[in-house]
């Protein structure tokens, strides 16, 4: 079983979908996605909550 975040789920319009064996390994992932893909630096502190929820197994 592996950890998704669907960049859509935080409420970004883009299909990009972070695939990862840990929830740890997903918000590294994501934020690297969202620096390159998005311009964010650095995921703000406010948006960890929901980005966390947005996480789902699969
Ligand atoms: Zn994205």
């Amino acid at each position: 079983m592996s950890k998704v975040l669907k960049c859509r789920d935080v409420g970004l319009d883009c299909d990009y979908v972070v695939r990862a064996e840990s929830e740890q390994e997903v918000m590294t992932k994501a934020a690297e996605h969202a620096r390159n893909d998005h311009g964010i630096d650095e995921i703000p502190k406010e948006m960890l909550p929901q980005v966390k929820a947005a996480i789902h197994d699969e």
